[in-house]
């Protein structure tokens, strides 16, 4: 697949993952240091939503095509769901 610039296309990549991403995946890693502890996602389960987010059909380059999130900063906040099926995460 590729993108409309004829580049490589990963849509089951999260953003990390994503060719040409590292100055993304370096705001990402901003964010996510600037979740106040309490509100972060336990590690276990964050990488269990992340695992479930890589096999949903919804994930587009890091994106969910359903909340427009990065799965990786909306994942990492405890209070936040799947606004997919309930129960996905
Ligand atoms: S619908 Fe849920 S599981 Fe799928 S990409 Fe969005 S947040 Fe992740």
């Amino acid at each position: 697949m590729t993108d409309m610039h004829g580049r490589g296309f990963c849509p089951r990549c999260l953003l990390k993952d994503v060719p040409e991403g590292e100055a993304l995946a370096a705001l990402m890693a901003q964010w996510l240091e600037a979740i106040p502890p309490e509100r972060r996602t336990e590690d276990a389960l964050y990488r269990d939503r992340l695992s479930r987010c890589r096999a949903c059909p919804h994930l587009s380059a890091g994106l969910c095509a359903l909340c427009g999130c990065y799965v990786e900063y909306r994942a990492a906040q405890s209070r936040q769901r799947c606004p997919d099926v309930p129960g996905r995460w």
